[in-house]
């Protein structure tokens, strides 16, 4: 099985400098990098101010930040081979910065917006985390500028601070790259640690590191990017998200968390499609706290089922699942994965499965004998080792 390096990030930074030193003729004040991420459980219940369990992927987006002269500010990307974005720190909101950049680009207006006083900077990018695959390349590149930003800025990263870069981070997501967002990317990105998993609670934005180190107890949790997005399905998570503000109208609740009563509350839902995705989030919820305990507890059997029962969850009721998916948890099942779902919006994107270490090769080959079987794209593979969030490297 071949799995994606994330890279030695000293090595990274250093080549991430340097490019900034050919690019610009001197030296960064420094290097920035911003993780990507798996949500282990807790999917689509962010919005309904629910509870996620998201860790930090080892691989990471590096950003080398340095001062410019002047208001202009420029953004440059390994993983986009179009000419740098160039443009004045004033005049970077919605509408006047498009494509990649937007991420980049948008969170400086986000800060901006928030009354930092923002200099002039070059900002040079290069990533190990797969872009589009459902693993959160954006939030990597928002973070990892964001932290730039404010280091350039002379602000002390506390964690209030790293909360307000999260809402920036969100807004330049939302606002002016035009992708909504429920939080929790960006929230992983800044909070994430080492041997942890990140409970955060959506409604009060309130965290709690729950320890999870999977290589201790002699599994891994394996990533499959199903190399699938299903473009059919763009509108999905919008309709999702509206189902959810509906059905919390209907039931006189802000969101659907503060239902006491999810029994009767199910049962006065006149519409059958909009029922089902209620009961994905209420069953959902339930399944990220039995999940912590079942970390907690080091029952990893049970966390497996628990996560198989979020995919049939996600497939049967909240149907954002697809083909690639379901194929990619089925197969790990039956070759001896404690658990599988996917992970992330859905209609495509990646999917994780809990292995123990004797199986993983097994699990990776009869994944790909599907993949070739079914005529699809080979699917690529990453592990996930729960790893830091962002941080300053150099
Ligand atoms: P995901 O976050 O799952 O990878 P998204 O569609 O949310 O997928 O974000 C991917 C987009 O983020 C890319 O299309 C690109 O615009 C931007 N992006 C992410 N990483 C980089 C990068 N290293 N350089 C430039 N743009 C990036
Ligand atoms: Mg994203």
């Amino acid at each position: 099985m071949d799995t994606l390096d994330p890279g030695d990030p000293t090595s990274i930074s250093r080549s991430v400098t340097a490019w900034f030193e050919r690019l610009h003729g001197r030296s960064a004040l420094g290097v920035f990098a911003a993780p990507g991420r798996v949500n282990l459980i807790g999917e689509h219940v962010d919005y309904n101010g629910g509870l996620c369990l998201p860790m930090a992927l080892p691989h990471a987006t590096y950003a080398a930040v340095g001062r410019r002269a002047g208001d202009t500010v420029t953004v440059a990307s390994r993983q986009q081979h179009d000419t740098p974005f160039t443009g004045r720190v004033a005049e970077l909101g919605p509408g006047s910065v498009t494509g990649w950049a937007a991420y980049a680009a948008g969170v400086l207006w986000a800060l901006r917006e928030d009354g930092w006083d923002l200099p002039g900077m070059d900002i040079t990018v290069d990533s190990r985390v797969p872009v589009g695959a459902g693993l959160s390349s954006s939030a990597a590149i928002e973070c990892s500028v964001a932290l730039g930003a404010a280091e350039l800025s002379g602000v002390a990263v506390d964690d209030e601070v790293r909360a307000s870069l999260v809402r920036a981070c969100m807004r330049a997501e939302s606002e002016v790259a035009g992708a909504p967002t429920g939080g929790m990317d960006q929230t992983i990105a800044l909070f994430g640690e080492a041997e942890a998993a990140l409970l955060l609670d959506c409604r009060d934005w309130s965290t709690r590191q729950v320890h999870w180190d999977p290589a201790s107890a002699g599994l891994t949790l394996l990533v499959v990017d199903t190399r699938a997005s299903h473009s059919l399905s763009d509108g999905g998570y919008e309709s999702r998200r509206r189902d959810c503000e509906t059905a919390a109208a209907e039931l006189g609740v802000d969101l659907l968390r503060d239902v006491v009563d999810q029994d009767s509350a199910l049962a006065s839902l006149g519409d059958e499609r909009v029922r089902r995705r209620v009961r994905h989030v209420f069953t959902e919820i339930e399944r990220v706290r039995r999940a912590v305990d079942e970390l907690e507890a080091d029952d990893f059997e049970t966390l497996g089922a628990t996560m198989t029962a979020s995919h049939v969850s996600l497939r049967d009721d909240y149907q954002v699942s697809c083909a690639e998916l379901d194929e990619v948890v089925d197969t790990a099942l039956r070759h001896g994965a404690l658990g599988a779902r996917m992970t992330g919006g859905g209609f495509g994107g990646s999917a994780i499965a809990l292995v123990p270490d004797d199986r993983l090769q097994e699990v990776a080959a009869a994944v790909q004998q599907a993949y070739s079987e079914r005529g699809w794209e080979a699917p690529g593979f990453l592990t996930a080792l729960p790893s830091a969030g962002a941080r300053r490297l150099a």
